[in-house]
């Protein structure tokens, strides 16, 4: 494969950009492929090598890189009537109605520009709704380029996890383990009275994939409601992935006060969300008094990609085609590893999928949740597959970034470029497409 204008690319923009990208997993090593285009379930790189695309921009891309008809021209209609106003359009509402319909938890909701976007909000406002200023978040987990959540550490040395943000700052932030009950009673036992909400993803998807564990989300929630906190599922990346239109939180039954969207709510423009009670959201200002605003906020054209899109999915069979591939790829893998590496963890659930590459070879090696693991504790994996942030940063992570990944992208398939972020199947990807993605597993692995 040829990549010498993909490199001379990459030359000029390190000339005038950080690292040569506008965000930071992009940098891949050696350098990154510039997209070109996209066709399908595939994309085209400068230098014209195609790509089966798992990627989907990091998963807003239900579809691929072709737009169902109506999704295609509800953008072209929107951007040609003028691309936005500083004045509310019908478009907003009628999107505010289609999630408010299919997502019970959704009363009201806000739509901003992008998932950061709306965890910021969403955690100014549990801080204004409490008059709490304490935030719990699971190490590990993701909620955007964010001062609350940018903390590591544990409930009693919580740090920034970047460089920027003032220690005081992460002293409001108590980050525990995922899928560890024990835990989080005891950091609302001692801090109950101060926790504003339980910032969570309902699966960590940007670390793994790793699924909860039996009843860890309804501890979550009967600790928020016993203590007077809010629970805050962060449904960026399983919004209207997981779960079909009901998202993640109507597939594990619980129901938080407060949801943050992004990704595939915006049809692959940028995008945010926050949705919830509605005597929580209209905390907002104007109708409360916790200060949000946005210049592009509720933009037209994104809202007519994001109601275009779950639209398409409500009436054609695209959460069956993706989760049904989803299955074919994690199956797949899982035979694959179950031959050359039966270290390694399947994860994922629906359209999406992930290997973790766990170091540990279980006692019982030819068990396993079919499909990705699910933390069925029955499994005879069940003590070795990653449950918490730390199991997967435990693994092979060097082996993924610097080996595997390149292979693949060699072989003609675009996988996520490290460990921790997932990969997604779309309504465009094809049989023939999880064939050549499983022959490259089986050469790379
Ligand atoms: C992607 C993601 C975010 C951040 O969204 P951006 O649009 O990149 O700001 C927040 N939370 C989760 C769970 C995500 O997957």
């Amino acid at each position: 494969m040829n990549h010498e204008r993909s490199r001379e690319l990459y030359d000029r923009a390190l000339s005038v950009s950080p690292g040569g990208v506008n965000s930071s997993v992009r940098a891949t090593m050696p350098h990154p492929f510039f997209v070109e285009r996209g066709d399908g379930g595939h994309v085209i790189d400068a230098d014209g090598n195609r790509y089966v695309d798992w990627v989907m921009g990091y998963g807003p891309l239900l579809y691929g890189h072709d737009l169902p008809d109506p999704v295609e021209s509800a953008v072209q209609s929107h951007a040609a009537a003028g691309p936005m106003y500083g004045a509310p359009t019908e478009i907003e509402v009628e999107h505010a109605e289609f999630v408010s319909r299919h997502v019970p938890s959704v009363e009201s909701i806000r739509f901003v520009n992008s998932g950061t976007e709306a965890t910021v909000s969403a955690v100014r406002l549990a801080r204004g709704h409490t008059g709490r200023d304490k935030i719990v978040v699971m190490q590990g987990g993701y909620h955007g380029a964010q001062e609350s959540t940018l903390v590591e550490g544990g409930p009693e040395n919580p740090q920034p996890s970047t460089a920027g943000i003032p220690e005081e700052f992460a002293e409001h932030t108590l980050p525990i383990p995922f899928n560890d009950p024990q835990t989080v009673k005891e950091v609302f036992a001692e801090h109950g009275d101060d926790i504003a909400a339980v910032l969570v993803e309902p699966i960590l998807a940007n670390t793994g994939i790793v699924m909860p564990v039996d009843g860890y989300h309804e501890t979550l929630r009967d600790l928020c409601d016993d203590h007077g906190a809010l629970l805050i599922f962060d449904e960026v990346i399983t919004g209207f992935r997981v779960g079909g239109l009901g998202c993640a939180q109507s597939k594990f039954g619980v129901t938080p006060d407060v949801t943050t969207f992004g990704k595939i709510i915006g049809g692959g423009f940028p995008v945010g969300a926050i949705g919830g009670r509605a005597d929580v959201i209209e905390g907002f200002t104007p109708s409360g008094d916790v200060f949000q605003s946005g210049t592009f906020s509720g933009h037209p054209v994104t809202m007519a990609a994001g109601k275009a899109t779950l639209e398409y999915a409500a009436e054609n069979d695209v959460y069956e085609h993706v989760n049904r591939l989803g299955r074919k790829l994690r199956e797949g893998i899982t035979d694959i590893c179950a031959e050359r590496a039966p270290e390694y963890t399947v994860v994922g659930t629906d359209s999406m999928f992930k290997t973790v590459f766990t170091r540990e070879t279980p006692v019982d090696a030819e068990a396993g949740c079919a499909g990705g693991c699910r933390q069925d504790s029955d499994c005879g994996r069940y003590d070795a597959c990653p449950k918490t942030g730390a199991d997967v940063a435990a693994a092979e992570t060097d082996r993924w970034e610097r080996v595997f990944w390149q292979e693949m992208k060699d072989r003609g398939v675009f996988l996520t470029a490290n460990q921790f972020e997932c990969q997604f199947t779309s309504y465009a990807h094809t049989e023939a497409d999880v064939e050549k993605t499983l022959d490259a597993y089986r050469e790379a692995i």
